[in-house]
C-alpha cells in the first residue's frame, strides 16, 4: 500500500519521469496513460497527471487539470475502440475507496461486460 507516498517515492511519478518501465499508450506535457500491471479487463489503462496529486480529492480546485485527465481517459477509451461496446472510468480515493497507489489515476476499463456492482 503506497497511498500516502510522497512525490520522491511515488511509483507513478517514477513512471511519468520514465524512471521505471511502463506500457505507455499516451503522453503529453500534463498527463500520462499506461497499461495497468494487473489488468482487470482486456483493456485496463491508468490515466494520471504528471504532477504529484494524491487523489481526486486534492484536485477539486484545479478544474483544468481534472478536465485534461478526464479528456485523456475518454481519448484512451476511444483509441482502445471501446466506444461502441462501452467502458468504465473510475478513480479511487482513500482507504474506504480502496485506493492503493497514492497518485491520482483514472482507470479506463473495457473489453468485457463489467459487473454492474461498484462495491
Ligand atoms: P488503485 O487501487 O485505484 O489505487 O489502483 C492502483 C492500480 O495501479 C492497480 O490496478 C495496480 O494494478 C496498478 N499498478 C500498480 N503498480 C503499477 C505499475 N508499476 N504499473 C502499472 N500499474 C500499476
Amino acid at each position: 500500500m503506497s497511498a500516502d507516498a510522497t512525490e520522491q517515492d511515488c511509483i507513478f511519478c517514477a513512471i511519468a519521469r520514465g524512471d521505471i518501465p511502463s506500457d505507455d499508450v499516451y503522453a503529453d506535457d500534463q498527463v500520462v496513460a499506461f497499461r495497468d500491471i494487473n489488468p482487470q479487463a482486456p483493456s485496463h489503462v491508468l490515466v494520471a497527471p504528471r504532477r504529484h496529486v494524491v487523489s481526486i480529492d486534492g484536485l477539486k480546485d484545479d478544474q483544468a487539470l481534472l478536465g485534461q485527465v478526464m479528456a485523456v481517459a475518454v481519448k484512451v477509451a476511444q483509441a482502445e475502440d471501446l466506444s461502441e461496446s462501452g467502458y468504465r472510468l473510475a478513480t479511487n480515493h482513500g482507504r474506504d475507496g480502496a485506493q492503493s497507489v497514492g497518485h491520482l489515476h483514472v482507470h479506463v476499463l473495457g473489453g468485457r461486460a463489467l459487473s454492474g456492482r461498484l462495491g
